[in-house]
């Protein structure tokens, strides 16, 4: 939108219908201080509870303009017809979200992220109509077309439905393309989430940072094709979570004193003990990880991996704007959340790491000679949870359709600039350029049309996927990580001996699915192993051989770079950009309100909006 609004003329690829990006799952919301509860909230409030909430593993400058932007976002989105929610004297809502003591979360009912799509969709359309946009839907990104320095000048795509390879040539190029859920098999993401644009470009060169990092949300559903978010925003309303206590049972709070599981036979809503500043609202690390210890301790219901969350003590105004999110719960277990407790565990939901995109802050000297939101690869940009930036070793809950748009903004402002300064244009490239990527796109799907081993791709999928479950989600040891990629080695190796079950050229879902698992495996080694070598524990990685976070050795950003030669992804690290504020230790028990100081902050920071 922001680039047809310059004038570039842009071209849009999906693998599904726009208006179905994952995106239009959001549920809870999109944060903004907008402090129109006269809570004394502010964006330096925000971006403090960000950097915090990351486990300061975070660059600061991209966090902290992202949350001084955050309101006029708000505003913009409203202005495109977006139906937040209001108070009756018409104010803008706003609710709560884990991870801060402030209601700072805009909502549109539990469908924000819906709307948000739909209010940008048809800003698009008017470009569309105007020939500035050229929407390519069910087609998939599968290359980047380089030139001999290296610079991005186009794409190689597929098309879904006929399977013949084409060729978008552009001055650059902007990768969107959401989590890479599936790497997990099931996962709150919706089922295309495979991360396979960024696995081919990682292969390509691109870099991949904080790949180890991936979230697990506390509170899911289960489901046949994927798993089904009960949104934070159930908490942000006044949800609590709990079992039934046993008080013959101790567990250690987090300033290491032991306390009993609460009244034997009656609720216990541990969060509220354990964590009594945020209550139920603690961050999504530390709420998964609780979660999973109570039900190690045997205190699950009925001795499984769930606890109970419940709504139905909330008065009839509030499970009004819960309605998209009960409605789920209801119609995929039968049960009514209005009137029994839902019964919920943790799932994998979000990828912190991705893309590894260059941030010159607003006063760094080399500011306007790099471009924000661009990749390692020079053209190649990445914006939205397929990139690494803003969210550290934890997201916030609310913080990531925030730092899509916001990262869609800085791009559609960085793109012009980056073309008005490229010595020459894609028309100058020689079309054998163009030809030989499409002919190297051509002879993957030959080879894997042809393959003729006994493996079967699906199967394969399902064991990659639970071994990343099993071994590279909540609880890591390094035993275990080392084995596991060992074990990804072997499923590379195995599918090179796969066989379609369906090796027709039109409709080839199998096909489809086999050249992305191709690119999901590498991402699962640089996760893997990003995993192993990190021994401490920070954000949403831990390691119980290394409780707790070591700045020290590990206060710094991993990047993994892809290596033919070699059987696994090469990591290096790069420093963390702590410049406003120095790493603190991260209390949720006895945290209050307070007024946070951000040092060395540039007087004017120009915003992308
Ligand atoms: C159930 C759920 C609820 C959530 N609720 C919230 C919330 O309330 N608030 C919040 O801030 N965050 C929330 N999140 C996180 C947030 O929804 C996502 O991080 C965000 O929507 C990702 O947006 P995106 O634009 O990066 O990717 P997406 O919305 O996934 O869009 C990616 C686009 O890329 C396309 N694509 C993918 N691969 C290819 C390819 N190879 N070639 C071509 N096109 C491709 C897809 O078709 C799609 O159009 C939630 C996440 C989940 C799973």
């Amino acid at each position: 939108m922001k680039l047809a609004e310059k004038g570039c003329k842009v071209k849009l690829i999906s693998v599904t219908k726009c208006k179905r990006s994952h995106s239009v799952c959001a549920q809870g919301g999109i944060n903004a201080a907008m402090n129109t509860k006269g809570e004394d909230d502010s964006p330096i409030i925000h971006a403090y509870d960000t950097i915090k909430g990351g486990d300061f593993l975070a660059d600061q400058p991209p966090v902290l303009e992202m949350c001084l932007a955050a309101p006029s976002i708000i505003r913009m989105m409203e202005r495109f017809g977006c139906p937040f929610n209001r108070t009756p004297e018409g104010l803008l809502d706003f609710r709560r979200f884990g991870g801060t003591l402030y209601n700072r979360t805009a909502f549109c009912g539990a469908s924000t992220g819906q709307q948000l799509l739909y209010a940008l969709d048809e800003q698009v359309r008017r470009y569309e109509a105007k020939g500035l946009v050229e929407k390519f839907e069910h087609h998939e990104f599968m290359r980047l077309v380089l030139d001999e320095e290296g610079i991005a000048r186009g794409i190689i795509m597929l098309d879904h439905f006929t399977m013949k390879l084409d060729v978008l040539k552009a001055d650059a190029v902007v990768v969107g393309t959401g989590g890479p859920g599936l790497i997990f098999k099931k996962s709150t993401n919706s089922t295309f989430c495979t991360g396979a644009a960024n696995g081919r470009l990682f292969k390509q060169g691109m870099r991949y940072a904080n790949g180890e990092f991936i979230q697990i949300h506390p509170t899911a559903i289960p489901g046949e094709d994927k798993l089904r978010l009960i949104s934070e925003s159930t908490r942000g309303e006044g949800g609590r979570v709990w079992v039934y206590g046993d008080s013959s049972k101790s567990i250690q709070t987090s300033d290491g004193k032991m306390i009993p599981c609460g009244k034997t036979g009656e609720p216990w809503y541990f969060f509220e003990e354990l964590y009594p500043a945020f209550g139920n609202l603690v961050p999504r690390d530390i709420g998964a990880r609780e979660i999973l210890k109570i039900c190690a301790l045997g205190l699950g219901i009925d001795g499984q991996s769930q606890v109970y969350l419940d709504v139905s003590h909330l008065a009839e105004e509030k499970k009004h704007k819960l309605e998209s999110v009960l409605g789920i719960y209801r119609k995929f277990t039968g049960d009514d959340p209005r009137k029994v407790p839902m019964k919920i565990f943790p799932a994998v939901h979000y990828s912190m790491g991705g893309a590894w995109v260059d941030w010159p802050a607003a006063d760094d000297v080399d500011r306007w000679t790099r471009y924000r939101q661009m990749t390692n690869i020079p053209g190649c940009f990445n914006v939205g949870e397929s990139e690494f930036q803003y969210h550290g070793a934890n997201r916030l809950g609310a913080n990531s359709l925030l730092s899509c748009i916001f990262g869609g903004l800085v791009a559609g402002v960085e793109i012009p600039r980056y073309v008005d300064n490229l010595a020459t244009s894609y028309s100058q490239m020689p079309s054998r350029m163009y030809s030989e990527a499409v002919a190297k796109e051509e002879a993957f799907k030959h080879d894997l049309l042809t393959r003729n081993g006994s493996e079967n791709v699906y199967l394969l999928h399902d064991e990659l996927a639970e071994i990343m479950v099993r071994d590279v989600t909540v609880v890591r040891n390094n035993e275990d990580l080392k084995q596991a990629i060992e074990s990804i080695k072997k499923i590379r190796d195995r599918y090179q001996r796969i066989k379609l079950g369906d090796t027709n050229n039109t409709l080839n879902q199998t096909l489809i699915f086999a050249a992305q698992f191709d690119a999901m495996i590498e991402l699962a080694l640089v996760m893997a192993k990003g995993a192993l070598l990190r021994d401490e524990h920070r954000g949403a990685h831990f390691k119980a051989a290394f409780p707790k976070r070591d700045d020290v050795n590990w206060l710094k950003t991993t990047i993994a770079t892809f290596n033919s030669g070699k059987d696994e992804p090469e990591i290096n690290y790069r420093p963390v950009d702590v410049r406003y504020h120095k790493p603190i230790l991260r209390d949720y028990a006895t945290a209050k309100k307070i007024q946070p100081t951000l040092e060395n902050v540039p007087a004017n920071i120009p915003l992308p909006i």
